[in-house]
């Protein structure tokens, strides 16, 4: 086996007893392949392995690096989950199918427009800022039900809610309390979980996880 389709089966393994152990279902959580300063090669080695899922987080680097590779895999999934400016949300609505971090209206009215104007629209996680933290984007937990409301009248589909819990920290609490925030809120996705705590964000109930380091490294 490849390097890439090694690390693939231990984080797969790891997923599988997540999922085993909080009797989920494998197929209810999807890996994300976070590719953010990874070369095309180095996607394409884990897009042969079976990885469908990309993440990147800049705009300037998904123009340069992407065309190439989704005109040799047209099938391939581009995930944002980076901060976006909304004088990127052309670009964005051109280049990524799902955002994972819509996280204030401006964004989402520049979203909305250039999605009319393109005839595509991505799906869209609202980032919550689960951890209160000055420097990270999302939305605050008490401007979330306002600004869901927002989207569920926008036309983009709303695939979930994504959050990054504060480094250094024990990430669970985190996990369960975006969790909660979705269930009050009806909202079914969760994009939570990186390569150090994927397994617990799972069994938290973690429907998307965007891991970058355990695939690549
Ligand atoms: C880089 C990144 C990841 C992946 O992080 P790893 O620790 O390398 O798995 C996940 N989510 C976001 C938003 C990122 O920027």
């Amino acid at each position: 086996m490849t390097d890439a389709a090694t690390r693939l089966d231990d984080v797969r393994d790891d997923m599988v007893r997540a999922c085993k152990a909080s009797r989920r279902r494998i197929d209810d959580v999807t890996l994300i392949a976070v590719s953010k300063r990874r070369s095309a090669d180095e996607i394409a080695a884990l897009a042969d392995a079976g990885v469908l899922h990309f993440g990147e987080n800049r705009v300037a680097e998904v123009e340069e690096k992407w065309p190439a590779i989704r005109q040799a895999r047209p099938g391939l999934i581009l995930h944002m989950v980076g901060q976006l400016q909304s004088n990127k949300a052309a670009d964005a609505v051109r280049l990524f199918d799902v955002i994972h971090s819509l996280d204030r209206p401006s964004l989402l009215d520049a979203l909305v427009r250039e999605s009319a104007r393109a005839g595509r629209a991505p799906s869209v996680y609202v980032q919550v800022n689960i951890g209160d933290e000055e420097q990270k984007g999302g939305v605050a937990i008490d401007d979330l039900p306002d600004f869901l409301a927002k989207v569920r009248t926008s036309g983009l589909p709303l695939a979930g809610l994504m959050g990054m819990p504060p480094r250094g920290v024990q990430a669970g609490p985190y996990f369960a309390l975006l969790a909660d925030l979705a269930r009050r809120h009806g909202v079914n996705g969760l994009s939570m979980g990186m390569s150090d705590d994927f397994a617990t964000a799972i069994m938290m109930g973690a429907t998307a996880i965007r891991v970058g380091t355990a695939l690549f490294e």
